[in-house]
């Protein structure tokens, strides 16, 4: 039996048991070196998270070749760029998310999946601790440990707060599913209680205040999904206070969407005013009270309060305890959020990788890195390259840093003749490398860390499985750039992030999107282009009909109001 065998210990080229215990073999596999057999443990591979970089990563991971096992809170993938259309009941809750074990099961390998909170990962025995979420009375310890030889933390990031007092108690955030739906029927709550008998016309007028925090895409596209339903639904079944009803966006940047191209931003905040969306920029919310929301106005340093019916908070995304408490136990607890370096590892730690919305490719050292790679290839420290030597460490760096490329063409540097030119100022035998260094002085001040998007997470996941899949191959054959003072090569190339562009979608069935090369689109065919896109992206057959299907009832019965 392959437990027995593996249980055996005969030495090198022989039979080979790296079993911890009988009830960890679960394959076996044979070497072709020496035609021997050669039945090994899996290598455990511990999967934190079922979001975008998780589930990607589960995707697409070679599962024959690993015992995988993945813990999270969440029993299913959540399709989050239709959140805020769950808010309005535009899309239902359930067509936006795909359980997790109909997306395992449809590997032909066994991942493990357990519905728990991992609360503690120890790094030196390789370890986390994780306990149960499901709230019953059910018999059975909640709190269990698993063990791994590769851990992938992929559990995003949770609602950031900037510490403002009375957030936590006094708004909604959009985050999960559930605040979607939170959101939902406080929504028609507010409506309702503003038609009820005997109120003033300003405390209706309190109750009908919409404020949303953060001039964001999420906060952007939740303003405008709820004037949609305000506009087309709502006043036509409490036309009484159809009048009555305001929406403020609140940002303390100068402009909306700035994260966009500024065509897209001026044109979201014209679209705003002719929809009567009113946008406070420059102002930073101090508190929110029960009914009241303080804020300071930066121009004139005034404090202004408006009393709300609701508050949403969308003011971007902080690290969870979890990754805190990790940071602390390898020496990062110093840093904001948790750095890998480009391969997605975890900066000290070679066996845990971090990728999504937990962590952050850390890019900022290129410079030095770029110095590192130049003293290795100067050999007899001349301070000088020969042009053949200086072509290789250039290919090296644009494979480390492709931003190294992009930076070079936008200096209209296009290959290295261009590039010889502008460090030597004429042809010469050899390359000065202080030139050089010059000449990408600037690189690093360029360098953005990548956006906390679905995009950059999925990519991430697939690039961590593909790294995975090729680990045995690569460790003969290593295919990235050269190492850094030694000989040979890394095993892979370094993550790269291709940016597919991005929507920002602004009711009224017009969207503005901002796709590669720089190109511009806004309005009504926009919006067909986010259709199309954001159906095909769909992660399974299942849920693009549905929310193929929930578009169609909408746009044949409007949204449904019932508070459910
Ligand atoms: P998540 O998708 O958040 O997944 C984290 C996973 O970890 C979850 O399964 C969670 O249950 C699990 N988890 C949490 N804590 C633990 C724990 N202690 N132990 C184990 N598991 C845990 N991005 C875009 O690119 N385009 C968009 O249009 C877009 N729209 C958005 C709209 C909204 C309303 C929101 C909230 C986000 C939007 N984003 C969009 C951003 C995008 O959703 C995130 O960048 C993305 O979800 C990050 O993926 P992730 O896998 O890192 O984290």
């Amino acid at each position: 039996s392959p437990k027995l065998l593996a249980l055996c210990s005969i030495s090198s080229g022989g039979l080979i048991a790296y079993a911890d215990s009988p009830s960890d073999v679960v394959g076996e596999s044979k070497t072709s070196v020496n035609n021997q057999i050669e039945t090994k443990r899996r290598k455990r591979v511990l999967v934190l998270g079922t979001g975008w970089a998780g589930t990607s990563f589960l995707k697409d991971l070679d599962i024959s070749t690993y015992d995988v096992q993945v813990i999270s809170p969440r029993n299913y993938f959540a399709f989050t760029p239709l959140l805020p259309s769950v808010t309005c009941g535009t899309v239902d809750a359930r067509s936006i998310v795909e359980p997790i074990r109909n997306i395992i099961k449809k590997r032909d390998g066994e991942i493990k999946y357990w519905e728990a909170e991992c609360l503690k990962v120890d790094h030196e025995s390789k370890k986390v601790l994780c306990r149960s979420n499901i709230d019953s009375n059910l018999v059975g310890s909640n709190e269990f440990s698993l063990e791994y030889d590769y851990l992938v933390i992929a559990i995003g990031a949770q609602v950031n707060t900037f510490n403002t007092p009375g957030v936590l108690e006094h708004c909604h955030f959009l985050k999960e599913v559930e605040d979607a739906q939170r959101i939902r029927r406080t929504v028609i709550d507010c409506f309702e209680k503003a038609v009820i008998p005997g109120l003033t016309d300003e405390e209706r007028k309190t109750n009908l205040h919409f404020v949303i925090v953060g001039g964001g895409p999420t906060g952007v596209e939740f303003a405008a999904e709820l004037h949609d339903f305000v506009h087309e639904d709502l006043v036509n079944l409490y036309p009484s206070v159809k009048d009555l009803v305001s929406i403020s966006v609140i940002q303390s940047g100068d402009h909306i969407l700035n994260t966009f191209d500024e065509r897209i931003s001026s044109f979201a905040e014209e679209k705003f005013q002719r929809d009567a969306i009113q946008v406070l920029t420059g102002h930073r919310v101090l508190s929110v009270s029960e009914r009241m929301i303080d804020m300071k106005a930066k121009s004139t340093g005034q404090n202004v309060s408006i009393p709300h019916g609701m508050v949403v908070w969308s003011t971007g995304v902080g690290t969870r305890p979890v990754v805190k408490d990790f940071m602390e136990q390898i020496g990062q607890g110093y840093r904001r959020i948790l750095a890998t370096d480009e391969w997605l590892r975890v900066k000290g730690c070679d066996d845990v990788y971090a990728l999504g919305d937990c962590a952050t490719v850390d890019q900022r050292k290129i410079m030095e890195d770029i110095s590192t790679i130049f003293e290795a290839a100067d050999k007899d420290n001349s301070g000088t390259l020969t042009v053949e030597e200086f072509k290789e460490v250039i290919e090296d760096i644009i494979i480390r840093y492709p931003q190294v490329e992009l930076y070079l063409k936008n200096r209209h540097l296009f290959d290295v003749t261009d590039l010889l030119k502008d460090v030597n100022g004429k042809d010469r035998e050899e390359v000065d490398i202080e030139g050089f260094k010059l000449a990408l002085s600037n690189v690093d001040k360029q360098m953005k860390s990548l956006p906390a998007t679905a995009q950059v997470a999925a990519q991430q996941g697939a690039y961590l499985a593909k790294c995975f899949n090729k680990r045995e191959k690569c460790k003969i054959e290593p295919e990235g750039p050269r190492k850094f003072g030694s000989d040979g090569r890394h095993d892979f190339r370094p993550f790269q992030y291709r940016h597919l562009g991005q929507f920002a979608p602004l009711g009224g069935e017009q969207t503005a999107a901002e796709l590669p090369g720089d190109w511009v689109s806004m309005g009504r065919s926009t919006q067909w282009l986010w259709y199309s896109i954001y159906a095909s992206k769909q992660v399974s057959w299942r849920t693009r009909f549905l929310v193929v299907g929930d578009w169609s009832r909408r746009f044949m019965f409007g949204r449904d109001s019932s508070r459910i």
